[in-house]
C-alpha cells in the first residue's frame, strides 16, 4: 500500500515537471520577425529584386495528401505565402496539373513525384505532355523525357523515407537538403515528448524536431565538386498544411515584378528555381526576408540584415572558409570553385546547432558555369 502510493507521487511528480518542462519551453519561444521593412529593404544596398514565398512539395488529395487543392491553397494564403508548389505522385499526375492557377490570390504551381528505380523524383517546370505520356520508371530516362518537356528533376529525401540510390549519371537539377515529412517518423521519442506541443504551438513542436542534415549537406558538397546542383528545403506537406507551412520557405528573386498573368507568372518562379535564383529558409524560426549572396567585382558578397543574433558562414568546396556574426561579408574570391553560404541563428533558438537557419545556393567562379 505504501510503495503503491510513493510510485504514484513520484509518478504525479514527474509529469508535473514534464508539463513545467514543456511550459516553460513553449513560454520561452518567440518567433524573431525581420526588423526591416519593405521600403528599407528596398534600400539595402544588394542588387534590386523582388522577393516571393512559398512552400515546395505538397501532396492534395490528388493522391496521398489529406486535403483538397482548394483548401490547401486557403490555408497557405492565411499563412502569408506567395505561392505553393504541388508535388502528387504520379508520371506525371494530370489531375494536379490541371488544378494550377491563382487560387485564394495565390499562385498554386504543380509538379508531379515519379516513383522510379532509384527513388522519389519532383518534376517541375514542365511543359504539359500533349498525349497521355507516362514518364519512365528509369530514372536516368525520366530526368531526359522532363528536360524534353522543358522541365527539370530534384532528387526527393534521399536520406530518408525512400532512400535514393547514387548512379554515376546525376542529370539531376538538384536535391532536397531537408524534408518534414519524416523528421516527426524518425525520432518517436522525441516526437512524443513534443507532441502536446504540437497542439498547442506546431510551429515550435516542428523546430524542435528538425535534424541537421549533416548527411545531405557532405553530400550536396560532393555533388558540386563536379556538377552544378541546387538545395531545396521540402515540406513534403501530406497532412497538418497549417502548422507546417510557415516551417520550410523557398525565396525565390526575381529581376521583375511578379506578373499578374499565371502562365508568365508560372515561368517566372520555375526559371528562378532552375538558375538557382532563391535561397532555402527556416521560416518558422525567424522571418529570413532580406537575406542575399551574390558575386560584385570579384568578391563574394552576403548580406544577412537582421538585428537578432546569427552567424554567416561561407563555405568553398565543401570547406568552411569565412564565419561572421556580422551583417555583412565581403570576401574576395580565394580561387576558382563552389561558393555557397549558411546562416544560423545563435541565441534562444529552438533550431538544434547543426540546423542552417538559411541555406543559399551554390555561386560558381571559374571553373563550371551553367
Ligand atoms: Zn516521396
Ligand atoms: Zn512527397
Amino acid at each position: 500500500m505504501r510503495i503503491k502510493k510513493i510510485l504514484g507521487r513520484t509518478v504525479l511528480a514527474a509529469f508535473g515537471l514534464y508539463v513545467l518542462w514543456l511550459g516553460w519551453q513553449i513560454a520561452r519561444f518567440k518567433r524573431y520577425e525581420s526588423p526591416i521593412s519593405t521600403t528599407a529593404q528596398a534600400a539595402l544596398p544588394v542588387p534590386p529584386l523582388y522577393e516571393f514565398s512559398g512552400v515546395y512539395h505538397i501532396h492534395s488529395r490528388y493522391s496521398d495528401g489529406w486535403k483538397t487543392v482548394d483548401k490547401i491553397a486557403e490555408t497557405a494564403a492565411g499563412a502569408g505565402l506567395d505561392f505553393i508548389i504541388l508535388a502528387d505522385h504520379g508520371k506525371p499526375n494530370y489531375a494536379t496539373l490541371d488544378a494550377q492557377g491563382w487560387n485564394h490570390g495565390l499562385l498554386v504551381l504543380a509538379g508531379s513525384e515519379l516513383s522510379t528505380n532509384r527513388g522519389h523524383l519532383v518534376a517541375l517546370g514542365f511543359d504539359r505532355p500533349k498525349d497521355s505520356t507516362a514518364f519512365s520508371r528509369d530514372a536516368e530516362v525520366a530526368v531526359r523525357e522532363i528536360a524534353a518537356l522543358g522541365g527539370f528533376a530534384i532528387i526527393a529525401h534521399p536520406y530518408s523515407k525512400v532512400r535514393w540510390s547514387w548512379g554515376d549519371l546525376f542529370e539531376y537539377a538538384g536535391i532536397e537538403i531537408i524534408d518534414a515529412d519524416t523528421m516527426l517518423k524518425r525520432h518517436p521519442v522525441r516526437t512524443l515528448s513534443y507532441l502536446p506541443a504540437l497542439l498547442i504551438k506546431p510551429g515550435f513542436a516542428l523546430l524542435k524536431m528538425i535534424d541537421p542534415p549533416e548527411q545531405a549537406l557532405r553530400k550536396w558538397d560532393q555533388l558540386l565538386s563536379r556538377r552544378p546542383a541546387l538545395g531545396f528545403f521540402s515540406a513534403d506537406a501530406h497532412l497538418l498544411y497549417g502548422a507546417i507551412f510557415p516551417v520550410f520557405h523557398l525565396h525565390v528573386l526575381l529581376d521583375k515584378p511578379r506578373s499578374a498573368d499565371f502562365e508568365t507568372a508560372r515561368r517566372q518562379v520555375f526559371d528562378a528555381l532552375r538558375r538557382g535564383s532563391f535561397y532555402s529558409a527556416v521560416d518558422a524560426a525567424a522571418d529570413a526576408r532580406g537575406f542575399r549572396f551574390w558575386l560584385e567585382a570579384g568578391s563574394l558578397r552576403a548580406i544577412a540584415p537582421f538585428s537578432f543574433a546569427h552567424e554567416i558562414v561561407i563555405i568553398h568546396d565543401g570547406k568552411m572558409i569565412h564565419q561572421t556574426r556580422d551583417n555583412e561579408v565581403t570576401l574576395p574570391l580565394s580561387g576558382p570553385g563552389v561558393y555557397r553560404a549558411e546562416v544560423y541563428l545563435r541565441e534562444r533558438t529552438p533550431l538544434a546547432p547543426g540546423v542552417p537557419w538559411i541555406l543559399s545556393n551554390p555561386i560558381y567562379f571559374g571553373r563550371e558555369n551553367r
